[in-house]
């Protein structure tokens, strides 16, 4: 991955240099791991940038419903035209030695069957959060991948990100002593008529899509699993956006050390991502702490005060993620985000919901 010099000492600084070391090692190398692309929306792009900055990754490959968009973004990536697949001839990847890896970009609902359909064309699949809308899905995806003998990665990209890796350090360093509780959100206001608000394509409301970053985050954050999880749902604007998903989601976590946690997401607001530890020897903010770039660490503790903002710019976690997951497949490694850590996160999605009387 392109690292420069400069910053490679900033992350020895920040003691997350061992996580990129395999990626400065991999340039010496010449295999480059081809990416088929499906579901060519936002956050592909992103990928497709990121990647192009690794020097073990490249996109080869090409699926989606528009021919049009494809044919632009081929001649972007310099996919050739025989790797422009659509959904129903998508299997007839399994012929194309060119793909490596599938990073399913879809709505997600869309997450099992395609991961499925690669793993079963032989290819190695990068899957977007949430990895999908049920915990059965969930299983089944794995046992896909299994069967196939093919890695699965869920993109938590926050996972990747110096600043995230930086405050997790922290934490397992012992800085902040032992931690009491944490707070967490992140959300937006959605525009009518995005597939975000259908619940048959998301599978839910923002818990799935953005409050799932708070979830991950404390998870990370803490080391631990929660044992016991209540959630809240509602709607304020009954403005016809929100009729098969809800538009807010509060819901508290315990961990087994004691720790508790507070998060929220809405589909309602502009709600810039954050988390703030509370620790008995002092505390770590993150503000924002779950966008491309610019996020901001400030912390006082152990007589310390900090203030580190992020400097490297979108599409920087993507890359890192691409590099990542190349170098499992190219290493034979295990990811670091699995698709068993999609299915601990759905698990969770799920009592919150059943808590609050929703069944997914
Ligand atoms: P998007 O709407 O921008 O793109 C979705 C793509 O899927 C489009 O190319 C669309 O043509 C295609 N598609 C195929 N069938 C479709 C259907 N029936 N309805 C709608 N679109 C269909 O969405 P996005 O924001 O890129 O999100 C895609 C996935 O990526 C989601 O699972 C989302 O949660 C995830 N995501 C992750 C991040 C992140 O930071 N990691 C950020 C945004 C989205």
């Amino acid at each position: 991955m392109n690292v420069t010099r400069r910053e490679f000492g900033r992350l020895t600084a920040l003691g997350v240099a061992a996580h990129w070391a395999p990626s400065l090692n991999a340039q010496a190398g010449t295999k480059k791991i081809g990416y088929a692309v499906i579901g060519l929306g936002r956050i592909a792009d992103h990928f497709m940038r990121g990647s192009l900055l690794t020097s073990n990754s490249a996109i080869t490959g090409l699926v989606s419903g528009h021919r049009d968009k494809a044919d632009r973004i081929a001649a972007q990536y310099k996919v050739p035209q025989n790797s422009i697949y659509n959904y129903e001839n998508f299997d007839e990847i399994a012929r194309n030695p060119a793909i490596d890896a599938v990073y399913v970009a879809l709505p997600n609902s869309m997450h099992a069957e395609y991961t499925i359909r690669a793993a079963k064309a032989g290819k190695h699949v990068l899957c977007e959060k949430p990895m999908c809308v049920s915990v059965a899905e969930a299983e089944s995806m794995i046992a896909a991948c299994k069967a196939a003998n093919v890695k699965l990665m869920i993109a938590y990209r926050c996972q990747y990100e110096p600043i995230h890796l930086k405050a997790i350090k922290l934490i397992r360093d012992g800085q902040l002593g032992k931690i009491e509780a944490i707070e967490s959100a992140y959300g937006f206001n959605e525009v009518a008529g995005e597939w975000r608000l259908d619940k048959k394509l998301a599978g839910g409301g923002p818990l799935f899509d953005v409050g799932i970053y708070c979830l991950n985050a404390c998870r990370y954050l803490t080391g631990e699993e929660p044992t016991d999880l209540h959630g809240y749902t509602s709607v304020v604007d009954h403005d016809g956006r929100f009729t098969t998903v809800e538009e807010n989601v509060a819901w508290n976590m315990k961990f087994p050390s004691g720790a508790v946690a507070s998060c929220s997401t809405t589909y309602g607001a502009p709600m810039d991502g954050f988390f703030r530890v509370f620790g008995s020897k002092g505390t770590l903010e993150c503000d924002p702490a779950f966008n491309y770039d610019h996020l901001h660490l400030r912390g006082r503790f152990s007589g310390t005060r900090l203030d580190d903002n992020e400097t490297t710019p979108d599409p920087y976690q993507f890359q890192a993620e691409a590099d990542h997951f190349s170098n499992c497949i190219i290493n034979n490694q295990q990811p670091k985000t699995p698709g068993e850590e999609g299915l601990r996160d759905m698990t969770y999605i799920t009592k919150i919901y059943a808590s609050a009387g929703i069944k997914i």
